[in-house]
């Protein structure tokens, strides 16, 4: 059954002339993370490769291609967990830099903190010799163009839900398990606004012996619930990854209206890439095959 990586590219609206690139996007994200666990590489390497080449995706809402605050700047949020130590790295509100990612790891790596923030996360940034890149090199078009729609009083709601989140989980040929999830957050929100990404629990948890769950959908309903740890509870009460993340999800929509999506593995490998929104860009890859989909119901499979 092991090893496998499992990758979501944000839950939401996705307009069909963006579906393409969604679904090219996870699914090479999810090819570099696989090549990684064939490899000698761990599941926290290959958690962070495939984020990393979400991040660098202008798709996605993370790095480049994040959604812009209310000042039209870009403040990202990232999470890393390690299903072995139960170590944890995170930054929330960080400018000024490619991969978030990458810094949450030199946070848990390198540091005896579980999250740095805005200034501090950019000195330490510095520090580790992370170049610093122009706000506008993380900017698209397509995002300012969302961001001045918004901005009009009458900004259509719909507009708002195309998000874009990337996350990933994996189990690797030791068992060890690790989770990766990275955002430009809300749209238009406000400045120094975090959302539920860099909180261990909500954004994401890995556990070796339970398993690891990456979230996405609206932050301030995703920490209400702690839906990553909510799910592996769930798993813990002998429910599979399938099953504990319908529940996790069903439980925000019945308690709080709140749509979102998952993807989760447990320690032998099963994996579940479940959403309840209208659409989740998901792709996995064990066993030598692919997986991936975007609507409810959708799983195609190829050689991977
Ligand atoms: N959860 C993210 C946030 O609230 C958004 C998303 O998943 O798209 O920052």
């Amino acid at each position: 059954m092991l090893p496998v990586v499992v990758v979501h590219g944000g839950a939401g609206y996705i307009p069909k002339e963006r579906s393409e690139l969604s679904i090219s996007g996870v699914c090479s994200a999810v090819q570099a993370g696989y090549t990684i666990l064939q490899g000698e590489g761990s599941s926290m390497d290959a958690v962070v490769e495939a984020v990393i080449q979400m991040e660098n995706n202008p798709a996605f809402n993370a790095g480049c291609g994040s959604v812009l605050n209310i000042k039209g700047e870009v403040e990202m949020d990232a999470l890393v967990m390690d299903g072995k130590t139960l170590g944890s790295g995170a930054v929330s509100a960080v400018r000024n830099i490619a991969n978030p990612i990458q810094l949450a790891r030199l946070v848990m790596d390198k540091t005896s903190h579980a999250c740095l923030t805005a200034e501090g996360a950019s000195q330490f940034a510095r520090s580790m010799g992370i170049p610093e890149v122009p706000l506008e090199s993380l900017i698209t078009e397509y995002s300012r163009m969302r961001w001045k729609k918004n901005l009009a009083p009458d900004a259509n709601p719909v507009e708002c839900q195309m998000l874009g989140t990337v996350g990933a989980v994996a189990v690797d040929k030791e068992g060890n398990i690790a989770c990766a999830t990275s955002t430009g957050g809300m749209l238009n929100k406000m400045e120094g606004r975090v959302g539920d990404t860099p909180i261990i629990g909500s954004g994401g948890y890995a556990d070796n012996l339970l398993g690891a769950v990456s979230t996405t959908g609206h932050g301030e309903t995703i920490m209400k619930i702690t839906l990553a740890r909510l799910i592996l509870f769930h798993m813990e009460q002998g429910q599979s990854a399938e099953a504990a993340s319908d529940l996790g999800l069903a439980y925000m929509k019945s308690r709080l209206e709140g749509l979102g999506g998952v993807v989760t593995v447990d320690p032998q490998g099963h994996w579940a890439a479940r959403f309840s929104s209208n659409y989740m860009a998901w792709a996995a890859a064990q066993e030598d095959t692919l997986h991936y989909g975007l609507y409810t119901g959708e799983h195609f499979t190829q050689k991977a």
